[in-house]
């Protein structure tokens, strides 16, 4: 007999990855498709890390506006459906978040992974300091710390920009077991592809979104759901009881 000792089976997680859509039903508009805020502003102009400073006031004007909406938003039944659940489960549930604002906390979630950032910090390019808004539209004042003025953009991930927190999400991913559940939630899966993540991953991964899209192989998805996830989300929780608790 070997002397080594089998280790103990780590407990079955809960990994919520979300997206624009879970903040829709709050007021928030998504990003892409009909009716979002890249249909009117043309994202090279105002999320491009290579060009962002040739178009200074467009990148705070449109970040000024989506901090303004933010602020009077709040959270939904789905986004209280991920606080309930890590509230359940403290030890066993990761929440990542491609959303820049805040609902997810604001419903009572701790911990959050924002894979791109969040609207209410600024961040200095010139001396890499990282400070909460006290405005909601930037008043040019510059960074607190080197006093540069054209150095200052939202703390949000750019195109193009490194995303420090994208070395969590891989590490998460590459670590799912069959035991372990996935939410992808809201995202059309067109900047992280939650399809190779998680669809193909071997945890049992749940898709929500409002309605099927082409950007990813969605049958790839253990299960695929639907419709507002404000009613989906809820809806989801026994399921989840049912494996973390297996
Ligand atoms: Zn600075």
């Amino acid at each position: 007999m070997s002397p080594e000792k089998t280790p103990a089976a780590t407990p079955p997680r809960l990994i919520v990855f979300s997206g624009a859509g879970l903040s829709a039903e709050s007021g928030l508009s998504t990003f892409r498709g009909k009716h979002g805020l890249w249909e009117n502003v043309p994202l090279e102009t105002v999320c491009n890390f290579a060009t962002w400073r040739q178009n200074f006031d467009a990148v705070h004007e449109f970040y000024n506006a989506r901090r303004i909406a933010v602020a009077a938003a709040k959270p939904n039944q789905a986004h209280a459906a991920i606080a309930d659940w890590q509230k359940r489960w403290p030890e066993r549930v990761r929440i990542l978040t491609q959303n820049v604002d805040r609902l997810l906390e604001q419903a009572g979630c701790h911990s959050v992974v924002h894979l791109h950032g969040d609207v209410h910090l600024m961040h200095c390019v010139a001396c890499d300091l990282e400070w909460e808004t006290e405005v909601l539209a930037y008043d040019h004042s510059g960074c607190p710390l080197c006093h540069q003025t054209k150095t200052v953009k939202p703390a949000v991930v750019f195109f193009g920009q490194p995303a420090p927190h994208y070395e969590t999400l891989y590490g998460i991913a590459a670590s799912l077991r069959p035991a372990d559940t996935v939410v992808v939630v809201g995202t059309s899966g067109a900047v992280l592809p939650a399809d190779q993540l998680f669809g193909n991953s071997r945890a049992f991964s749940i898709l929500v979104n409002l309605e099927p899209g082409a950007e990813m192989d969605e049958a790839s998805f253990t299960e695929r759901h639907y419709g507002p996830a404000t009613q989906l989300l809820p809806a989801l929780t026994e399921t989840i009881r049912r494996r973390i608790e297996a």
